[in-house]
């Protein structure tokens, strides 16, 4: 079921790196939208697949001791950044196997659709 697309874009992202604060301030720059997975082995498959529209650094932050690793990827913006989440959110077989409660949400207001599925349809 691995698309090779998909995957390609996975292997792009940055790290893994430990999911600690000076870490963290070390490789990821506060400011661009982007997008995350976050792990409990360095070699297992994501656990959490996130975004954060404005800062990065401080949204892997809130995660510190819930998982182990993170790998991360800038986006050009944040709508770029919800395109990438739900390819990645539905690549990893969506809540059947991440600890994401449910499908990744759009800020209020904007009308982005989920690129893989018709939940905003
Ligand atoms: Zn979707």
């Amino acid at each position: 079921m691995a698309d090779p697309i998909q995957e390609k874009r996975v292997g792009e992202m940055q790290g893994p790196f430990p999911l600690k604060k000076d870490i963290i301030e070390a490789v990821v720059l506060p400011k661009p939208p982007g997008i995350f997975l976050l792990f409990n082995g360095i070699y297992s498959s994501p656990k959490y697949v996130g975004r954060a529209d404005r800062n990065l650094a401080k949204a892997l932050k809130t995660w510190i001791g819930k998982y182990h690793f993170f790998k991360f990827d800038f986006c050009a913006s944040p709508e770029g950044a919800f395109l990438r989440e739900c390819s990645l959110y539905h690549h990893f077989a969506g809540s059947r196997h991440l600890e994401n409660g449910s499908h990744p949400q759009r800020p209020p207001n904007f009308n982005w659709r989920c690129p893989v599925c018709k939940i905003f349809e």
